[in-house]
């Protein structure tokens, strides 16, 4: 007697994601909420050492340094600093300094 003839099983086939719709969102390449991507920094004035020169207001290409009456930096608007450092570059007496206000933490494995 003839075995009985079977039907191969039926393969499995990948889905062929080019049959995806284009506007499908869990298609789409995953994006930072807007605002994330801009970075933030902090601006110090050590004013012990300040001159009063006003030459880091004058270099800002923000204009985010502004002076008080008695001619010493200050920023009201910090969101407004791009860090490009230009301030701190320039400053003769080392009386500024910037820095990422959200610094990344370093990564260790437990060893110092
Ligand atoms: S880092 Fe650049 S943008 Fe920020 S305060 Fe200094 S000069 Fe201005
Ligand atoms: S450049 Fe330096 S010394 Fe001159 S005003 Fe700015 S912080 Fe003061």
């Amino acid at each position: 007697m003839a075995p009985e003839q079977t039907e191969p099983p039926e393969q499995a086939t990948s889905p062929n994601l080019s049959d995806q719709p284009e506007d499908d969102p869990d298609q789409q390449p995953r994006t930072p909420p807007e605002g994330r991507q801009k970075k933030y920094y902090c601006v110090k004035f050590f004013y012990e050492w300040c001159k009063t020169c006003s030459l880091c207001a004058a270099m800002c290409p923000k204009k985010v340094i502004l002076l008080d009456e008695e001619g010493r930096p200050y920023i009201d608007d910090m969101d407004g600093c791009i860090g490009c450092r230009n301030c701190e570059i320039h400053c003769p007496d080392f009386a500024v300094t910037v820095k990422d206000r959200y610094p990344k933490r370093r990564r260790t494995n437990g060893s110092a």
